[in-house]
C-alpha cells in the first residue's frame, strides 16, 4: 500500500497496486500543469482510492488532469483506459519505482538538463531516440 497527498493535504490516495515504470513526460502540458516536468507512474484505476474532491481538467479530448482545487498540486493524469497515472513527487514516502523513459524531450525547457543513462525519446515511446 502506497500512500500520497497534495501539498495542503486535502486530497489523498491509496495505491494497492505496485507502481508501473515512471515516465519523465516534457511535453508543453506537463510542463505548464507541473511548472517543470511530469514524473509520473501508471497503476491499474480501480486499485487507486481518493480522498478528497480533486478537480479534473480536461487538458486534451479523453484526458483529464486531477489537481487540488486549493493548493494547485498536480496529482492525476487519467486516459480514462482503464489505468491512471499518479504524480510522483505527490507520493509520501517511498515509491518502489524509477523513471525509464524521458518523452516529448524535443519540447524540454532550455534549463534543463537530461544526463540520465535512460531513453530520451523526441515524441512519445515509440519514437526515436535524441541526445
Ligand atoms: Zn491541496
Ligand atoms: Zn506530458
Amino acid at each position: 500500500m502506497r500512500r500520497g497527498s497534495c501539498l495542503c493535504g486535502d486530497i489523498r490516495y491509496e495505491v494497492e497496486a505496485e507502481f508501473g515504470p515512471a515516465t519523465a513526460c516534457h511535453c508543453i502540458q506537463c510542463r505548464k500543469a507541473t511548472g517543470s516536468y511530469s514524473i509520473a507512474a501508471p497503476v491499474p484505476r480501480d486499485s487507486l482510492s481518493i480522498k478528497g474532491d480533486p478537480r479534473w481538467f480536461e487538458s486534451s479530448p479523453g484526458t483529464r488532469r486531477g489537481f487540488c482545487p486549493d493548493c494547485g498540486s498536480y496529482l492525476f493524469w487519467d486516459e480514462g483506459d482503464g489505468s491512471i497515472w499518479v504524480s510522483l513527487g505527490t507520493v509520501d514516502g517511498a515509491t518502489g519505482t524509477r523513471v525509464e523513459n524521458h518523452i516529448f524531450c524535443a519540447y524540454k525547457g532550455d534549463y534543463e538538463n537530461l544526463t540520465d543513462a535512460v531513453p530520451h525519446h523526441r515524441e512519445g515511446w515509440s519514437s526515436e531516440e535524441i541526445e
